[in-house]
């Protein structure tokens, strides 16, 4: 077993134990592997090892490695990193979760330039592209996702278009030394599903990183976005 392959058993491992220790199915947490600055050769290599799901920062690298992987039939990509509207006709062909939905004028892109016929794969069970609304849950001039008082305007945005499915919020919370940092913002995230629908209308969460796994876990998360515990750590350093 090559080593990512390895990386990835103990993270699984590691997600099941933590779902357990909550009260919580492991199969409802799933974890999406993050290979942004990785070669293809890493994402080639986790595939074999089973991983469908791969996130990536920015478009770009998004679209020349759906390119380089174009073999890999059941690969799904998810665009985890902030998304300007002049680039989203670039990711739409190739995309199948967008995690950073954060202005109303972001998602009437998405759903313009969408087209679902474009990937067989998605065609097969729901056309429409699942769309997760990114929270800036700590308020960080510099990070991407919305004020928490945007969210409903959002939401609704993403529910007027046939060809997008309101799947769920996200979030980064601010980077704390300790992991318990992050439960807080978690919580929030959590809380803000509640006031806008609850899980029938949201049932994704997406949080929780290398650092914070086991606190996401803890408070709800149904998608981890996993780089460094799969890849190792990255040369240069994250947005
Ligand atoms: C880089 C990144 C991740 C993965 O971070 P790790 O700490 O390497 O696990 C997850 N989500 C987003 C939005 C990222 O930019």
């Amino acid at each position: 077993m090559g080593p990512i392959a390895e990386r990835l058993q103990s993270i699984r491992t590691r997600i099941a134990g933590a779902a357990r220790r909550h009260g919580r199915d492991p199969d409802e947490i799933r974890l999406v592997a993050v290979s942004k600055t990785k070669p293809v050769e890493a994402i080639r290599e986790a595939y074999a090892a089973g991983q469908r799901d791969f996130g990536e920062n920015y478009v770009q690298e998004l679209v020349d490695k759906a390119h380089q992987c174009a073999d890999l039939s059941e690969i799904r990509w998810h665009m985890v990193g902030h998304l300007q509207r002049n680039k989203v006709r670039h990711v739409a062909p190739h995309v199948s979760m967008i995690h950073s939905a954060d202005s109303v004028r972001l998602v009437r892109e998405v759903a313009a330039r969408f087209r679902a016929v474009e990937s067989p794969l998605r065609a097969a069970a729901d056309p429409r592209l699942p769309v997760l609304v990114e929270v800036n849950v700590g308020g960080e001039a510099q990070k991407g996702g919305c004020h928490p008082e945007e969210i409903g305007a959002i939401l609704d945005e993403v529910d007027a278009h046939h060809n997008l499915r309101l799947a769920g919020l996200m979030t980064v919370p601010p980077h704390t030394e300790d992991p318990e940092g992050a439960v807080p913002f978690f919580r929030q995230l959590a809380e803000l599903r509640r006031e806008h629908g609850g899980e029938e209308r949201l049932p994704e969460l997406s949080m929780g990183m290398t650092h914070d796994l086991d606190q996401a876990i803890a408070t709800g998360a149904t998608l981890v976005r996993i780089g460094t515990a799969v890849f190792g750590a990255r040369a240069r350093s994250a947005p």
